[in-house]
């Protein structure tokens, strides 16, 4: 039941679109551009909105602060975005103004009670403005307990309790659609616990989608690809230029980078990276080992590193131990970034 939930949630945030209607003079942009673009836009809106929508459901004052200051920061970027690229339309952004507003209300509030048990009767939202009013009566046929069915007078704005079971009731909502769906506290935390897996993801491929090609560069790349296969896409022409790129350096520490970024593509287009993610290590030792001052590394893991990862946990070894053992990547890593395959993320820290 949990997993069909959060997939329908994945659903509504691909489809929410603010990118429907963008086709406005376009006319002297490439195809393979516009493509690209629109991607990044989607991408960008979709963490916008999943920040939002996080912040909004949170009800701890620090995640709700720090969730909305994450989605301002990407809102920027996209305005940006749009303002480079004015096939970009923004007619909808509007709603995402009202949802921001309602969650720096809901952190006033929550600042000027704090101390106060946070227990709300549903509907007693005192002074907030007619959108709530009118947001309220829309969805009231479906305020529903998800626990007990209880049948609850008005649609909440936000946490509550059921006053039939006594049991926390989370509101979820799409802001575009205007929807809102009660659910549990289990499917509540496996929203929270997506939605930062998608933020990470987006995080880690934007870190290092650092070619530093223009885009007439990877078109030209791509239509000389064309000639002798006329599938080629724009992935292909990266992956063409990232490895002439690896080929051309000879600064371990470069080639460590270029091959962490062709594993993430790899593992983004489902293909095998494994084999690439090792080379980045073996790289990267290779370059610490030029270093005198450098002999020993310990293996640093993350607290939410796998199980097979944290039996390395903290283990000191010497550089020469290391590259002939390789235990980076873990060969057992089960922590899966993108696609099925286990993604290891441990990292080596150098120790004197
Ligand atoms: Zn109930
Ligand atoms: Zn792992
Ligand atoms: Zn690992």
């Amino acid at each position: 039941m949990n997993s069909s939930f959060v997939a329908g949630f994945l659903e509504i945030t691909l489809h929410m679109g603010f990118f429907d209607n963008m086709f406005k003079g376009i006319k002297h942009y490439p195809d393979s551009v516009r493509k690209r673009v629109i991607l990044s836009a989607e991408s960008l809106s979709r963490i916008v909105i999943e920040s939002i929508a996080s912040a909004s459901n949170s009800n701890d004052i620090d995640t709700k602060k720090s969730r909305l200051d994450y989605a301002m920061k990407k809102l920027v970027e996209l305005i940006k975005l749009a303002n480079e690229y004015p096939f970009l339309d923004f007619r909808k952004i509007s709603s995402i103004y009202d949802s921001i507003r309602e969650i720096r209300n809901e952190i006033k509030e929550m600042e000027s009670s704090q101390g106060q048990p946070q227990i709300q009767e549903p509907g007693s939202q005192q002074s907030n403005t007619t959108k709530k009013t009118k947001t309220a009566g829309q969805g009231a046929e479906s305020a529903v307990c998800p626990y007990c069915s209880h049948i609850l007078p008005i649609m909440p704005q936000r946490r509550t309790i059921c006053p039939a079971c006594n049991k926390t009731i989370y509101v979820w909502y799409s802001t575009k659609q205007n929807m809102k769906k009660l659910i549990t506290e289990d499917e509540a935390l496996k929203i929270e616990k997506e939605i930062s897996e998608n933020i990470e993801r987006y995080e880690i491929l934007n870190k290092h989608q650092t070619l530093d090609e223009s885009e007439d560069e990877v078109i030209n790349v791509q239509s000389k690809l064309k000639e002798n296969d006329p599938n080629a896409t724009l992935d292909d022409a990266y992956m063409f230029l990232l490895d002439k790129k690896i080929k051309d350096t000879d600064h371990d520490g470069e080639k460590a980078r270029l091959y962490y970024l062709k594993a993430l593509m790899l593992d983004n287009s489902g293909k095998e990276f494994f084999a690439s993610l090792e080379e980045s290590r073996k790289f990267e030792l290779q370059h610490l080992k030029k270093h005198e001052f450098v002999k020993k590394v310990q293996i640093i893991t993350s607290p939410d590193s796998c199980e097979a990862c944290k039996t390395n946990s903290d283990t000191v070894i010497s550089i020469d131990e290391a590259l002939k053992e390789m235990p980076l990547p873990h060969k057992n890593c089960h922590r899966a970034l993108y696609s099925e395959r286990g993604f290891c993320r441990c990292s080596y820290l150098i120790v004197n």
